[in-house]
């Protein structure tokens, strides 16, 4: 049997490779009409990005190995000009000569793949506007970012592609727009999880352009103008359109095979209407799995496991059915993880039909051990539990958890059903109860009825017949709440004391960070009588679904002064490793490193001081180099740093106006610490930048007021046994009389409507006052982070001293 392959990549190279293992005898020629098969597309940005330095790691395979191992005949730089059904014969065309010549199969396999999606637009074809499909494209963009001067990218499309390249071309130093026509990125998730997307994004300096298009590319003398609909005009240096892609239809639509809407049609066995000719990939149509209709998966694993099923089937004759898919993807936007199976919000409406949905939000492994960081799995289901989606967003342990409801989904299981599973568990990989059953008994809770909830966007359609009870901590409700003329806040703690205060008239949404300690509340609500509501996944998923983008203050605009150059090859990066040194070990380390580089060399710092991340890019603006990125991945902190031109110390200085206040609060008495925020709001309420920077017995006032149940070492607990727990214990520094003169002093200031100390420190946060907790001073003294009220940023001594330096007035107290 002879059987020719079209196209060398993921479906292609799958069979290929397959066919051979099965079949010994038939001639195989697989013919690819770019330089190289069996690529890792995948891989593409993240060599755009230096993060994979070594180019040829993306290349899997070549036409050798293939001959050796496969006896496959690979041509590459081969196109498939046409088919001719009848007479079973593909013309090819060789691309480095032109030749044309006629191939004859018994068996043929279309695995042509999708093409980027080329909108129709003045500008589009300019040399600096690029897409990226394969080797080809992602050596162009190499070469662009190499040769040119390019400081700016706008990055069109905010899909998988899009937000690689926007996150590798920031990885680069380059300041990047992403423009989307959605009011959100990555569609296959809803609003409410993708807005920790937006939130990801806008942190790592990315500015976003959402319900927003493009309109035409400009170019001008110097740089190019991208225009959109909305009128917002952008320079850039660059364009990445990925807007999308379209399947490679054009060879079978000629040839007579059968399309449907979103591609190639083909039975359950990857058939087409003709019995000789098969297709997979991103180029054919696909059965849902859940709603039972046609789509298009445009992702890698369909594509290699169609390939293997389709090679039995050309062989074996139609042995193995594809089943179809339920659209598993993941995807790293910087440090979060955001990854979806199944059906989205969107598609259930759209398809009327009937869903629950929940938010679940936990530790991806026990909270005691160190490191535990939050997931937010939301999950859709059925009335009767069946699992129709699931999307979850986090900083670590996302993957697994989607893959596990990814299965779940796949096997047809129940939100009960979830409860069962019976996952791996030790401290530093999860919990006893895995998020996944978690998400399991809420989702079963609400089924049952034993919890009914509210959703975030039900919030601002409550009426007066609802009220809203915040159970969270005074601490958590000073830093946002939900703003709603019904509205109660009593901590869960004294909600069984209080309960006279809540009016058994209403119906009473509950809510607090998450929703678990909601749940509590419910329960002793309920079992009182109340008629109870709680918010689905608290008041961090209703803040993050409604809160503005805030985009980063960028200098991007037609007309604002742009950045000075910034490409810089990633191949010369000296690399300094301060891990394991404590602040300042770190920061001294770097300015040694850096006196022997030369202006415009990189150094790459790793280290794993906490207080690093903010030290080095105070340090880097005040000695006027330029920090070209900081990045955190499980608790190591890596910095790259450019050695500083002139401009950039022009830029900064412009910006300094010496005119800020800096405090140092090394007391722990409360007269002193009054006294420091007296003078701190006082400063900022005249439009002064003011930094308090709390060390050694001042970080007591920074401290919660409640236990916070962490790892501490013996002596670190005994310390902060001893120690003032927050500004509420603090003692005066005279006359406290065994705690009489403190208690005394807070009546008079009762008295005389001064706000006391937590007042004012809730205060100067909201005017800006910036408090900074000494982070060597905290290591010395056994207090972490976790214990520090919300906001304070931890700092070392190069972060105090970098205001201190913008500073005419700097007080120690
Ligand atoms: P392809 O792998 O695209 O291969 C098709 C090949 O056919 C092409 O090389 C093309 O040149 C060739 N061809 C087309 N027509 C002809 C012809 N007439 N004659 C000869 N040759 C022809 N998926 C994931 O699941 N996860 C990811 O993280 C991910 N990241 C990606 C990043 C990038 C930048 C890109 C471009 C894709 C990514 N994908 C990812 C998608 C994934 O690569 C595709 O779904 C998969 O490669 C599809 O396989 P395929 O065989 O259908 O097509």
């Amino acid at each position: 049997m002879k059987i020719i392959i079209i196209g060398g990549v993921a479906g292609g190279a799958t069979a290929a490779a397959r066919l051979r293992r099965i079949d010994e005898k038939s001639e195989i020629i697989m013919v690819e009409r770019g330089e190289y098969v069996s690529f890792a597309n995948c891989g593409l940005p993240y060599h755009i990005g230096g993060i994979i330095s070594d180019r040829e790691r993306l290349l899997v395979s070549d036409p050798k190995s293939f001959k050796e191992k496969f006896n496959v005949d690979v041509r590459i730089r081969t196109e498939a000009q046409s088919i001719d059904r009848k007479n079973r014969t593909v013309t090819m065309k060789n691309l480095n000569t032109g030749e044309e010549y006629i191939e004859k199969y018994d068996k043929l396999l279309l695995s042509p793949g999708a093409a980027p999606l080329r909108l129709n637009l003045p500008g589009i074809d300019n040399e600096n506007v690029f897409t990226l499909r394969n080797m080809k494209d992602m050596d162009t963009i190499i070469s662009w970012l190499g040769n040119h001067e390019v400081n700016r990218a706008v990055v069109v499309g905010g899909g998988f592609i899009g937000l690689e390249m926007v996150e590798n071309l920031r990885h680069r130093g380059l300041d990047v727009s992403l423009v989307e026509l959605a009011d959100q990125v990555m569609i296959n998730m809803d609003y409410d999880m993708a807005a920790m997307i937006h939130t990801e994004l806008t942190d790592n300096g990315i500015t976003l352009h959402l319900n927003n298009s493009l309109v035409s590319i400009e170019k001008k003398a110097r740089e190019t103008v991208v225009s959109l609909k909305d009128g917002t005009q952008l320079e850039t240096d660059m364009v990445i359109m990925s807007a999308g892609v379209k399947p490679e239809t054009t060879l079978a639509q000629n040839a007579g095979l059968e399309l449907g809407n979103r591609g190639i049609k083909v039975n359950e066995y990857l058939c087409t209407n003709d019995e000789n000719i098969y297709a997979v990939g991103d180029a054919v149509e696909i059965e849902n799995q859940l709603l039972g209709v046609k789509m298009g998966v445009p992702l890698a694993g369909p594509a290699n496991r169609q390939g293997r099923i389709v090679a039995d089937n050309m062989v074996k004759g139609n042995v193995k059915k594809y089943e179809g898919a339920i659209g598993t993807s993941i995807a790293k936007i910087f440090d979060l993880t955001a990854a979806s199976t199944g059906l989205n919000e969107k598609t259930l409406k759209r398809n009327d039909m009937q869903y629950i949905k929940s938010f679940v939000i936990r530790s991806d492994h026990a909270g005691y051990y160190p490191g535990a960081v939050p997931i937010t799995i939301k999950l859709l289901f059925s009335p009767e539990g069946k699992i129709y989606g699931a999307q979850a967003a986090g900083l670590n342990g996302v993957d697994k958890r989607m893959d596990v409801l990814a299965a779940a989904i796949k096997m047809g299981l129940t939100v009960e059903q979830l409860e069962e599973l019976e996952l791996s568990y030790a401290p530093p990989y999860g919990s006893a109860k895995d998020p996944v059953n978690i998400a399991g008994y809420v989702a079963n809770n609400i089924i049952k009825g034993d919890m009914k909830v509210v959703q975030w966007d039900e919030i601002d359609g409550l009426g007066d017949e609802y009220l809203l009870l915040d159970v969270r901590e005074k601490e958590e409700v000073e830093l946002g709440t939900i703003n709603k003329p019904n509205m109660l806040h009593i901590p869960l703690g004294s909600v069984r004391e209080r309960i006279g205060e809540i009016d058994k008239s209403k119906i009473i949404v509950i809510f607090c960070q998450v929703g678990q300690r909601g749940y509590y509340a419910y329960n002793i609500l309920k079992q009182n009588g109340f008629n109870v509501r709680n918010l689905s996944g608290g008041y961090k998923v209703y803040n993050c679904a409604t809160k503005k983008i805030e985009n980063p203050k960028a200098i991007k605009t037609v007309g604002e002064k742009t950045r000075p150059n910034c490409f810089f090859n990633t191949d010369n990066i000296s690399v300094l490793d301060a891990t394991g040194l404590q602040c300042p070990g770190p920061i001294m380390e770097t300015y040694k490193k850096m006196n022997s580089l030369e202006r415009g060399e990189i150094l790459e710092i790793k280290a794993t001081d906490p207080g690093f991340k903010k030290d080095i890019v105070k340090w880097a603006e005040k000695t006027g180099n330029r920090v070209l990125d900081v990045r955190q991945e499980k608790g190591l902190i890596t910095a790259k740093i450019q050695k500083g031109t002139d401009e950039i110390q022009i830029e900064e200085k412009s910006v300094n106006t010496g005119d800020n206040k800096t405090i140092v609060v090394f007391s722990g008495d409360l007269d002193k610490a009054l006294a420091s925020f007296v003078i701190a709001n006082g400063a900022a309420a005249m439009g002064k930048k003011v930094t308090m920077f709390f060390t050694f017995w001042g970080l007591n006032v920074l401290r919660r007021s409640d236990t916070v149940h962490i790892q501490k070492t013996f002596m670190e607990k005994m310390f902060g046994k001893m120690m003032p727990r927050g500004a509420g214990k603090l003692k005066l520094s005279k006359m406290n009389m065994m705690g009489m003169g403190t208690k005394m002093i807070k009546g008079v200031m009762k008295d005389k409507n001064i706000d006391p100390l937590e007042k004012m420190m809730k205060s100067a946060m909201e005017n800006g006052v910036k408090l900074i907790a000494c982070q060597m001073s905290m290591d010395m003294m056994g207090i972490k982070e976790e214990e520090l009220i919300p906001g304070v940023e931890i700092g070392g001594v190069a972060t105090y001293l970098a205001d201190a330096e913008d500073s005419n007035v700097n007080l120690f107290i």
